[in-house]
């Protein structure tokens, strides 16, 4: 489903990323994880074109993102993108954040695009909530919106860059146990987290990244096996997470 093939990125002379290659097949879980400024949230933008690169390939669904041909509307509506802060649309109520993309770009109906949403709210649990405007929710409910937000475009796999680390940490369940749902329904996912709990739980596979390259691409038991890790890096980074 998405294949990040000699991707490489340059800010200026500053390589943050350095021939990084890994894929997502239909219905994977992978986590990436990596210290700080190792490129993860670089990479995962990528993807959906958030951020250009200049040397390698990205497909996604096989459609060529670095193309200049590519519709990149269509792709992003492909991939829902979910962040560290929430960016839902602050001046719209939930509802309307649900629908706008859904009328805007898919074309929906409005009633279409508001049972879609309805049904989307109820599923993160929120349903009670979708007249309210995104201050009068806590931070893991603006997060289950902008998770419902970025389904309700129907996409073929969600990028997630370090969904809950600006939660207060009795939010952070609440959010994780949404996106292990996802996961256990055989969503595709890319999730940028050091909730090593939900890699354990859900990843199929665990790529590591340090520097600007991917250091480590396991599966995700071999990637816990403590003996069977490769990189030195990797094993001082979760020697300080878990
Ligand atoms: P991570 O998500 O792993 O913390 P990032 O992908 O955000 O890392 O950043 C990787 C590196 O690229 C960092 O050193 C960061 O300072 C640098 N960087 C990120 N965005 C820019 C930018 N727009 N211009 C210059 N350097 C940047
Ligand atoms: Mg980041």
């Amino acid at each position: 489903m998405i294949e990040i093939k000699h991707v490489s990125k340059w800010y200026g002379s500053f390589q943050v990323l350095a021939d990084c290659t890994t894929s997502v097949a239909k219905g994977e879980v992978v986590v990436v994880c990596g210290p700080s400024g190792s490129g993860k949230s670089t990479l995962i933008k990528t993807v959906n074109a958030l951020e250009p690169f200049q040397e390698g390939e990205i497909v996604v669904d096989g459609i060529s993102v670095g193309d200049a041909k590519t519709d990149l509307p269509k792709l992003r509506s492909k991939v829902g993108m979910v962040f560290q802060h929430f960016e839902l649309f602050p001046h719209l109520s939930v509802m309307d954040n649900l629908t706008l993309a859904q009328v805007k770009v898919l074309g929906r109906g409005k009633d279409e695009a508001a049972e879609r949403a309805r049904k989307l709210l109820d599923r993160v649990g929120l349903k009670a909530h979708q007249e309210k405007f995104p201050g009068q929710l806590s931070g893991g409910q603006q997060q289950r919106v902008a998770i419902a937000r970025a389904l309700s475009m129907d996409p073929i796999a969600m990028l997630f860059d370090e969904p809950t680390s600006a939660l207060d940490p009795e939010m952070v369940n609440e959010v994780l146990d949404v996106m292990v749902d996802l996961a256990k329904e055989g969503m595709t996912m890319m999730v940028v987290t050091h909730e090593m709990g939900f890699a354990r739980k859900v990843a199929h596979r665990v790529v590591f990244m340090d520097g600007g390259k991917i250091v480590e691409d396991t599966d995700k038991d071999a990637f816990f096996d403590p003996s069977a890790l490769r990189s030195e890096r990797a094993r001082h980074f979760l020697s300080k997470i878990l």
